[in-house]
């Protein structure tokens, strides 16, 4: 079976401005590049291919999402506010989302490249399918831009499935080092779609993400918050998916599984304070992969958000898709074992007891 990539050159065109890092430029800050600028996914496209593995992946070329499709998840006067100022001179979206000209286009472009990877798994073209695409899109919410994200990706890839592909539940599992609050707002009250997002506990959002936010009505007990202490690296997270992830998605039984996929816990990542490798994100997608195949006949699609590290996103990336697409490429990750002997890259009590209170949230499958 076959795996997808998304990808095109036009997302390394949208223009994240000159913040230093996160900070706007101004009396005592100087001038700098915006940590959400296109190199770490440049590179890591361009890793993949000097590699060789872009050869065996099946290539999935991006649409752009429609104006009724954007507003399944967002609401007309933002959209239509994003549409004026890209038309401009571009602007922020909201909060600490900074665009340039012809960002409006360019976004539609990140969530129609979802949303065509989305059919492609679940047409069966191909068994899974990660979309490199930029801006990323978990933190957008229904009517404003944040943390770099300006419309929300993966949650219009969900929402497209189940409004005209017949598919009913679907499960998202958010692996940036951020708490993915765009999407568990968009799905709160659902009890067809299960969020769960594992992040370091409190970075970005601060006001949310924490294991008492469960979901609302209907959707009570299908949201389901991990928030890791900072310093946390592969044995958490490993732990966290068996411990938790797993046992959640065979009780809810999804028929696809959706992985807002960020690089940025990763132990050199700027905006993230985690010690994962690249080995942690190859072992959490062999794990999801082999639920998949129980649950959902293998289909696993991930959409790119978060990674700010030029030396960490790459392996991490190439390690996610020689997994998902079983084939090894012998290109070692020296980086990898620079983190592998540092305290805390291993589980430590501390981590394992949030962990634990997690667990205790799923319900058991019967
Ligand atoms: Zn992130």
């Amino acid at each position: 079976m076959f795996t997808g990539f998304v990808w095109h050159e036009r997302y390394m065109w949208h223009d994240t401005g000159s913040l230093a890092g996160i900070l706007p430029p101004g009396e005592g800050v100087q001038p700098d590049r915006t940590f959400e600028h296109p190199d770490t996914k440049r590179r890591m496209r361009n890793l993949i291919e000097v590699s060789g593995l872009l050869e065996v992946l099946t290539p999935i070329a991006p649409r752009l999402a429609s104006e009724e499709e954007l507003l399944r998840f967002h609401t007309p006067e933002y959209v239509a506010r994003i549409r004026k100022l890209s038309e401009e001179r571009g602007g922020d979206a909201g909060e600490a989302t900074p665009f340039g000209p012809g960002s409006y286009d360019i976004a539609r472009l990140a969530a129609g490249g979802v949303i065509e990877a989305l059919d492609a798994v679940v047409d069966g073209r191909v068994q899974n399918a990660y979309a490199l695409v930029r801006p990323p899109g978990h933190h957008a919410e229904s009517d404003r831009g944040r943390g770099f994200c300006i419309f929300g990706n993966v949650a219009l890839a969900v929402m497209h499935a189940r409004a005209v592909r017949d598919i009913e539940r679907v499960a998202i599992v958010d692996w940036d080092v951020h708490h993915g609050n765009g999407t568990q707002a968009a799905f709160y009250d659902d009890p067809e779609v299960l969020t769960i997002s594992i992040h370091q506990d409190r970075n970005y959002p601060l006001e949310t993400g924490s294991l008492d936010e469960r979901g609302t009505g209907a959707g009570d007990g299908y949201n389901l918050n991990v928030p890791l202490p900072p310093g946390s690296g592969h044995g958490a997270y490993v732990a966290t998916i068996e411990r938790v992830v797993e046992p959640a998605l065979r009780a809810f039984q999804p028929e696809l599984i959706v992985v807002p996929s960020g690089f940025d816990a990763s132990s050199t990542d700027p905006l993230g304070r985690m010690l994962c490798s690249s080995e942690t994100y190859r072992e959490m997608t062999r794990c999801l992969m082999q639920i998949a195949s129980e649950v959902c006949r293998g289909r696993l699609l991930l959409s790119h958000e978060g990674g700010y590290s030029n030396m960490s996103v790459p392996p991490c990336g190439l390690a996610v898709l020689e997994q998902l697409s079983g084939h090894r490429t012998g290109v070692q990750d020296s980086g990898a074992l620079l983190v592998q002997v540092m305290g805390g890259y291993a589980l430590e009590p501390h981590q394992e007891a949030v962990i634990e209170r997690a667990a205790a949230l799923v319900p058991v499958a019967g």
